[in-house]
């Protein structure tokens, strides 16, 4: 809205309209919204883009529980520590920052280290069918370069605040803009719920440029959080999942 009036004022007053773009904190060429660059187009948007539309590895998926393949998998240990909250609206999502002081996932005798984490509404991975009203993404890196997400749903469930979640949207930015910082800690075991049983699967980034090779893996136990603090979020972000992917020939593996 405050966009669409800015330009029209700049147009008015005979601005050229490739300044817009460049006055914009964030240069935005895909949407989640129906029209030239929803996301059945985003593979069209940008020489950058095109495996969003050719990969075959391409997240969220819906994961089928009846035909996950349950295996020896390593289990997973979240040495996560506390951290000054910075966080952003970039746009896309709400974002968490941990400028490299957020510590590890160990998976096995992999380390990854936790970069950020953002939240989509609804859940962007489906479980048989469903999903869930929102996500979390905790986003890692290994040393190589190698993402892993790990994906916590959350399920609305009407008064019961989430006590972390509570500390964040607090402080959420309405508006577009560059992180923020604040004195509070937050520790990011908090948002995981008891049982880190988990489905993992290859994908790939749900937003452009859509790349592959991430290790995806969806904690099965959900976590809750109340029917405001889900309006809360979108009131900022109505939808901002990208629809569910073909599983083409890939397989889901399931800790048990
Ligand atoms: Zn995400």
């Amino acid at each position: 809205m405050m966009k669409k009036l800015a330009l029209s004022m700049m147009l008015l007053l005979g601005i050229p309209f490739n300044s817009y773009a460049d006055m914009q904190h964030h240069h935005h060429d895909w949407s989640y919204e129906e029209g030239e660059q929803a996301p059945d187009k985003w593979g069209k948007l940008s020489p950058k883009y095109t495996v969003c539309a050719a990969g075959k590895e391409q997240s969220p998926i819906n994961i089928d529980s009846s035909k996950a393949i349950t295996s020896e998998l390593p289990k997973l240990q979240f040495e996560y520590t506390k951290i000054p909250l910075q966080i952003e609206n970039n746009g896309h999502t709400i974002q968490i920052n941990t400028n490299h002081q957020g510590g590890k996932l160990q998976i096995g005798d992999e380390s990854y280290e936790l970069i950020q984490f953002h939240a989509h509404a609804p859940a962007e991975e489906s479980v048989d069918g469903k999903r869930a009203e929102m996500v979390v993404h905790l986003v890692h890196k290994n040393a190589a370069g190698k993402l892993a997400v790990v994906g916590v749903q959350f399920e609305e469930q009407g008064d019961t605040e989430n006590p972390f979640l509570a500390t964040l949207w607090k402080v959420m930015p309405q508006q577009e803009g560059d992180p923020v910082k604040f004195d509070t800690q937050i520790d990011v075991k908090d948002l995981l719920p008891a049982d880190h049983n988990y489905y993992t699967f290859a994908g790939s980034l749900t937003t452009p440029p859509c790349s592959e090779g991430v290790k995806w893996i969806v904690l099965k136990q959900a976590v809750s959080f109340s029917a405001a603090q889900l309006e809360q979020f979108k009131e900022v972000f109505h939808h901002n999942a990208r629809p569910i992917q073909p599983l083409n020939d890939r397989k889901v593996l399931s800790s048990n």
